[in-house]
């Protein structure tokens, strides 16, 4: 695929954001306001399924069914509360000034519009900050453990691209807590029988009957039988798409495919190249790895970035005196220092190691150093804010990085991209609801530190239980059977595709496609992009595609668990949408935030974006198999800030 010659910036009636009109601090009250409402007694007579069971969609199940409303939820999972959301460490951001250092909703909005370099949706941004201090009071109600001062206020701490702590934490499984909070909302109302909870169960596409989202197709993971699902709105939470690089800090179930099969049904996908890469993992150690584990940003609250500064240099860290030592961050930039964001500190960790200044194996490490802190605060202290990152480090390395700094290197890690949605986070196919990760919303080019947590649970909260209500309140309950001919066509195609992977009896395996796959993503589409590296990648994913549906081998049969047809088909979207993310990397000839195309920086190496013709969000519509796919723009308008050339020095 090539990459289209240049739309003109005109915005695509395609896509019609639906914002509020209004100063920004009143949108979202206002779209409250006019949004009408279903009668309580007419609820229960609407259905929703919920695909997803992490932050994002256990928030938004049970908060439909506490409104009424009937609900299905699935997950892949042999639990709801298994979903990949309980992985999450540092914490969650929301604009309390607890602290008194000066935080607010405005300066949350800024910080995070800033952060994802000019390129997320403003009011989406203004109403998140907005809602970040509802989020708090709903999870201490649910008995949410998070860290306490002395005082009996909630703890706080930093993360990168701000200057005030707003991060609320549960030591480092925030995640973990919060998805316990809100799966036992959604435990409660599958005990009160609002909620049908389908564990092991794979969405495989999506049913759109005269242009309207009105159902599901899955499988049974462990019986494999296919089966239809109708209702009167589908929600999607699915989560991120960092696996298509393969090695990432993403859990190894984490795919594409509702999101990448809804697309092909009509939904727009939303700047897919926007990628996140996390300065602070631990490094590759070799071939045989199936995954990568993520070191908390928040250990930058007291560990301190270095490498050695002479090239070369072998010594052991605790033999390298101060003078030997960059800091680099805090070298180059004072303001942030450590605590830089997450698309500028990887870049400068990816600059030192290719200065030949990297440590540990290979020179693709750099030093977090916790030396200073522990001095200052005591190894107790440190032990009681991160302790389980550092047993889990242990684990993995056999390394006391209370003694030793730990090694540290960026990884692929989050996804801005997903499905486009308007204000009501509806897709462009109505009725079709998108939350969490798996959306574009509100993150731009790059995510800043713990609000990923925060757009989940406001997602699922705070905005899906009043958007879908007024979606409700102006369509009829109006649920086709299952025996539809569109539902037949959808598990038909399902059972197709089942049959065609067991079919191949090639010999080689899934993972190792899926390996190669992701070594072009990462070396033509990772940290860095040129025009060349994309095209080549464009070239070899194809390529790829065909070797995989010649040479790929999938034992076992579908009637049954197995967990290799599973992957299969998780890796044949992946090789679809790869092809799909760096056309999108392609043709966005600018750097921002977590899409750094080489030939676009400035002097001193940052990314260098073109407002004039890239201001915009790319939404990709599906025109079928081998045929180009189209792209729209949707516009940024900032009303209310000044975009600027970002600067944390
Ligand atoms: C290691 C790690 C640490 C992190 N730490 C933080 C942090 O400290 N703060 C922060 O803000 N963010 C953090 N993040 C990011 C954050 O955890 C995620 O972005 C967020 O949890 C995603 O939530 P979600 O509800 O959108 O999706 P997920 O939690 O990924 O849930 C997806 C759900 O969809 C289901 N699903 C997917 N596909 C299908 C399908 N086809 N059929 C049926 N079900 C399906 C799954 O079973 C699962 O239930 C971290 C991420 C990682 C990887």
């Amino acid at each position: 695929m090539s990459a289209p010659s240049p739309v003109p910036m005109t915005p695509s009636p395609w896509l019609n954001a639906r914002i509020p009109s209004g100063p920004i601090e009143r949108k979202w009250d206002k779209a409250k306001e006019d949004f009408k409402l279903v009668n309580p007694a007419n609820k229960r007579k609407f259905e929703v399924i919920v695909v997803g069971t992490g932050l994002a969609g256990a928030a938004a199940a049970a908060s439909l069914a506490e409104l009424g409303y009937n609900v299905k939820t699935f997950c892949f999972q042999d639990s709801p509360r298994r979903a990949h959301s309980i992985a999450a460490q540092g914490g969650i951001n929301a604009a309390k000034n607890y602290q008194n250092d000066g935080d607010s909703v405005w300066r949350l909005f800024y910080d995070t519009i800033k952060g994802g370099d000019f390129r997320s949706r403003e009011a989406n941004v203004y109403r998140l900050a907005q809602l970040s201090v509802n989020i708090i009071d709903q999870c201490v109600a649910q008995g949410v453990p998070f860290a306490r001062e002395y005082g009996g206020l909630l703890a706080n701490r930093s993360f990168g691209g701000a200057q005030v702590s707003r991060t609320f934490y549960a030591r480092g499984q925030t995640g973990q807590q919060l998805l316990l909070g809100a799966y036992q909302a959604l435990e409660r109302q599958i005990g009160l029988g609002k909620i049908k909870m389908f564990s092991r169960t794979e969405m495989l596409d999506l049913v759109v009957v005269d242009g309207v989202a009105k159902g599901i197709v899955t499988r049974d993971l462990v019986t494999g039988e296919i089966a239809s699902h109708a209702a009167d709105a589908v929600v999607l939470a699915t989560g991120g798409y960092s696996n298509v690089f393969y090695l990432s800090t993403n859990a190894r179930g984490c795919n594409v495919t509702a999101i990448y099969r809804a697309y092909r049904k009509g939904a727009a996908f939303a700047n897919p190249c926007f990628t996140q890469i996390h300065p602070t993992c631990i490094p590759v150690s070799g071939e045989h790895q199936s995954k990568l584990t993520l070191m908390s940003e928040s250990l930058r609250n007291d560990g301190r970035v270095w490498v050695p500064r002479q090239k070369g240099d072998k010594r052991a860290p605790s033999q390298i005196p101060e003078g030997d030592r960059d800091y680099y961050l805090e070298r180059k930039y004072p303001s942030y220092g450590n605590l830089a964001p997450r698309d500028i500190a990887s870049r400068a960790a990816k600059e030192v190691c290719d200065e030949g200044r990297g440590v540990g194996p290979g020179g693709l490490g750099v030093y977090l150093d916790f030396s200073d802190a522990i001095k200052r605060l005591g190894e107790a202290t440190i032990k009681e804010r991160y302790g389980n990152l550092f047993d889990m480090y242990f684990t993995i390395t056999g390394e006391d990085a209370y003694h030793t700094p730990m090694r540290i290197y960026p990884a692929l890690h989050y996804t801005m991209g997903g499905l486009w949605v308007d204000y009501n986070l509806m897709s462009t196919i109505p009725g079709l609801f998108v939350l969490g990760e798996a959306n574009f919303s509100d993150h731009g080019a790059n995510r800043l530190g713990a609000s990923a947590l925060m757009q989940g649970l406001a997602d699922g909260y705070f905005i899906a239980p009043y958007t879908i209500g007024n979606y409700f309140a102006s369509t009829k309950p109006s649920r086709p059977p299952t025996s539809h001919p569109e539902f037949k066509k959808a598990e038909e195609a399902a059972r197709d595709q089942i049959q065609r992977l067991l079919s191949i009896r090639g010999k080689r395996t899934i993972v190792s496609f899926h390996r190669e796959l992701g070594k072009i993503m990462w070396e033509n589409c990772g940290m860095e992009r040129t025009e060349a590296s994309l095209k080549k990648a464009l070239q070899l994913i194809p390529e790829l595609r065909s070797q995989f549906w010649l040479e790929a081998i999938v034992t076992g049969s579908g009637q049954e668990l197995n967990q290799t047809l599973e992957h299969a088909g998780r890796v044949a979207d992946f090789m679809e949408f790869g092809e799909l993310l760096c056309l999108d990397a392609l043709t966005r000839r600018e750097s921002c935030g977590g899409h750094f195309r080489a030939e676009f920086q400035t002097p001193d190496g940052e990314a260098l974006r073109d407002d004039e013709n890239f201001s915009f969000v790319s939404a990709w519509e599906y025109k079928g198999q081998g045929t180009a796919p189209v792209l729209h723009k949707e516009p940024l308008v900032y009303e209310s800030i000044k975009m600027s050339q970002r600067s944390y020095k």
